[in-house]
């Protein structure tokens, strides 16, 4: 017998986590496997008269069980690394160790592409038989081996004049560049000098936040740092809110450093999606930039986490789990020792906090911000103000923000009073003109524009209220001039930005994403409509949102021209309006963590919401109550939420100091109460940070 078999017979046991949505079905379980096998591998397994995929989260060299061994090891192995913050990220938010697994494994429903390829084996002898065909298809090697070439092609490989290989072929996302890198860095402003000094300066995995009005020069700042990074052989990972929206930080990586950037994101083909993780995977790219779920990239060595614009709210996941990108890539950056820096020019309350703090201060074409004015809409009779619709007529480009879409937000029967509710949720539905129906925000019920009230037959139907449609529609007729509307019901946002890009005088209608990342010189009138949408929203990050909002739609309008930004509101004594008037973002700060601080708000406490949803209200209070009774006096609640998706809601939300425990207790209360059998058809779900 020898050595080899007897160093195969030590047993070696692999922990692996099944991945399947369902909430009972907890592992790990054991499976026998051999040394191919390590943490990450993923493996299809028998399990219970099914087969099933499932990842290792562990190796032990014993087990208490009969064991099975895996029937097949799946390709795409995940990083080690990644393994542990998927067992992390499911604990943090309240979710199952499937759930989080199933976000760091290589993405579905495609597999490598392969071509064949056919080269030259050997020169062809002085009196070889060829055909004048078979003479000129060799002289074109190499080439693809497809179509009707290929029969010709593998009768020569035949006799050994030609070798056939299948290679593999990039499916690369459209709009990246190719080649090595092209695009220098300008030369640094003293300001950008300055911060540069200090991120090289900053220990390891130390976190930092960039501070800077928009168009300081912040992004040319992480190139820099990325490229410091680069030149260590490290690797990169730029988070960025939206691709859609933010094409620019995109092309500038990619110009910068050419193939080694690799994008993610859910608007890529499957195949380029798989393509782009298999390039990374393997070290072939190093930098990856992409939004939220972008931070599972599965890069190794890690030396920077760059994250972008940190206050836009999409960093936090609205399913299941609701995971928070920001809080993930902290975390990241924790366990790789990298870097991380955040940035942005209206840093969140939570950030200033507990980051350490770097300015840019002024912009790098050195302009001052615009002039910004509130404009009192108390005693106002139009959606626009006489004086907005002044400027908007002197403006050559402006943007306008209205933050609700549609045509008008409701509808009433002027005989009876009826209101065109949606079916599934206690709201109104929203007519949309355009596409002639009424829509639900909520759950995307639609149904046909009605002709006569449902409830009384009256066909005199009022519609209430201003939606981006109806705006866009009014200043079409008015303005003489393009009128180009982005929001969620924009089929292509991205030639939207380029058609006002191009166009030298127009208007941009949109609701809140026309103040993202895009970078216009032009834009010389920036208007809020309707202020006051974001300011009454019963949260309290209302203020957070508005200021970023009005500060945010300033730092597009006004870039090359003198531009100016008018701020329309019922209420332009607010502090959060104030303050950016004059942009004072440190002040607004200052205010904002003092008052969270009296409150006992984030960052100085943890708010965990959970949402009890059943088909009958009673079920839900029910449910909500035995969570509440479980949690204690940091509980709050329950209180009734409206109806959403046919489903009746409960909310007991609780407030804690301390992070791990309250988690932990939620997370105890939530598991028995799904168990207890009485509340039935129960849908439960945990928001650990709810935005
Ligand atoms: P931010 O990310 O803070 O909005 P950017 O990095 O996008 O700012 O810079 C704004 C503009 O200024 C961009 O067009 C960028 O190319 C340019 N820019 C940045 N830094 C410099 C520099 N040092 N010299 C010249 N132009 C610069
Ligand atoms: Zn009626
Ligand atoms: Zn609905």
């Amino acid at each position: 017998m020898g050595l080899d078999t007897i160093v195969s017979e030590v047993p070696r046991v692999a922990l692996v986590e099944p991945l399947t949505t369902a909430r009972a079905l907890r592992g790990p379980f054991d499976y026998a496997v051999d040394d191919t096998v390590g943490v990450g591998s993923v493996l299809r397994v028998p399990f219970g008269g099914r087969v099933i995929d499932g990842v290792v989260t562990g190796l032990t060299d014993a087990s208490d069980h009969e064991l099975a061994a895996p029937i097949e090891v799946r390709p795409d192995d995940i990083p080690p690394e990644l393994v542990d913050l998927a067992l992390w990220l499911a604990e943090e938010y309240c979710s199952t160790p499937a759930r989080g697994l199933g976000l760091v494994t290589a993405p579905g429903g495609a597999r490598a592409k392969t071509e064949l390829h056919a080269t030259a084996a050997r020169p062809p002898l002085p009196d070889e038989r060829l055909t004048d065909g078979q003479r000129e298809l060799l002289a074109s090697l190499p080439c693809r081996a497809s179509g009707p070439e290929l029969g010709a092609l593998r009768r020569l490989e035949a006799r050994g004049l030609v070798r056939i290989d299948s290679r593999a072929v990039r499916r690369a996302p459209p709009f990246t560049a190719v080649g090595s890198s092209s695009v220098t860095a300008p030369t640094l402003t003293p300001e950008q000098d300055d911060a540069l000094a200090e991120i090289r300066a900053a220990p390891r995995g130390d976190r930092l936040l960039l501070h800077g009005v928009t168009g300081s020069g912040k992004t040319e700042v992480y190139l820099q740092v990325a490229a410091d990074t680069l030149a260590r052989g490290e690797s990169v990972l730029v988070l960025v809110p939206e691709i859609a929206l933010t094409p620019q930080i995109v092309s500038r990586f990619t110009e910068r450093f050419g193939d080694t950037v690799a994008v993610l994101h859910s608007g890529l083909s499957a195949g380029a999606r798989y393509d782009e993780w298999r390039r990374l995977r393997s070290g072939e790219a190093r930098v990856c930039v992409g939004p939220r779920s972008a931070v599972f990239a599965p890069l190794e060595n890690l030396g920077l986490v760059v994250v972008d614009e940190e206050h836009d709210p999409t960093y936090k996941n609205d399913g299941d789990p609701r995971y928070d990108a920001r809080r993930v890539a902290m975390r990241r950056a924790r366990q790789a020792g990298a870097l991380l820096l955040a940035g942005s020019a209206t840093p969140r309350p939570e950030a200033v906090f507990s980051l350490r703090r770097l300015r840019l201060p002024v912009r790098v074409d050195g302009r001052p911000l615009p002039p910004v004015e509130l404009v009192d809409m108390r005693t106002a009779e139009h959606t626009l103000h006489p004086h907005t619709a002044e400027a908007l007529a002197d403006a050559r480009k402006a943007i306008v923000l209205l933050n609700r879409r549609g045509w008008s937000n409701f509808l009433t029967c002027r005989t009876c009073g009826f209101v065109w509710m949606c079916p599934s949720c206690d709201v109104s539905l929203v007519l949309h003109r355009a596409s002639g129906s009424l829509a639900c925000h909520h759950c995307g019920h639609r149904e046909r524009v009605p002709s006569a009230c449902r409830a009384c037959g009256s066909v005199s139907i009022v519609r209430h209220g201003t939606g981006t449609e109806r705006l866009a529609d009014e200043l079409t007729v008015s303005a003489g001039r393009p009128v180009l509307r982005l929001d969620a019901d924009t089929a292509d946002p991205a030639a939207t930005l380029a058609a006002f890009q191009a166009a030298p005088t127009a208007i941009l209608i949109g609701t809140q994403v026309v103040a993202k990342g895009h970078d216009f010189p032009d834009v010389d009138l920036g208007v809020v409509v309707d202020a006051d949408a974001t300011l009454r929203f019963p949260d309290f990050r209302a203020e957070e949102r508005t200021f970023a909002l009005v500060t945010q739609l300033a730092g597009r309008a006004g870039r090359g021209a003198d531009g100016r930004v008018l701020v329309q509101t019922i209420a332009p004594d607010a502090r959060s309006l104030v303050l950016a008037a004059q942009h004072d973002s440190d002040g607004f700060l200052d205010g904002e963590l003092a008052r969270r601080e009296a409150l006992r708000y984030p960052p100085y406490s943890t708010l965990i919401r959970i949402v009890c949803g059943a088909p009958d209200a009673a079920t839900a209070h029910r449910a909500a109550s035995a969570i509440r009774a479980k949690l204690g006096t940091d509980a709050m609640g329950p209180a009734s939420l409206f109806r959403l998706r046919g489903r009746e809601r409960s909310q007991v939300v609780v407030k804690a100091r301390e992070r791990r425990p309250a988690v932990a207790a939620v997370r105890a209360a939530v598991e028995t109460v799904a168990r207890d059998r009485t509340h039935r058809d129960l849908v439960l779900s945990v928001d650990v940070d709810p935005q």
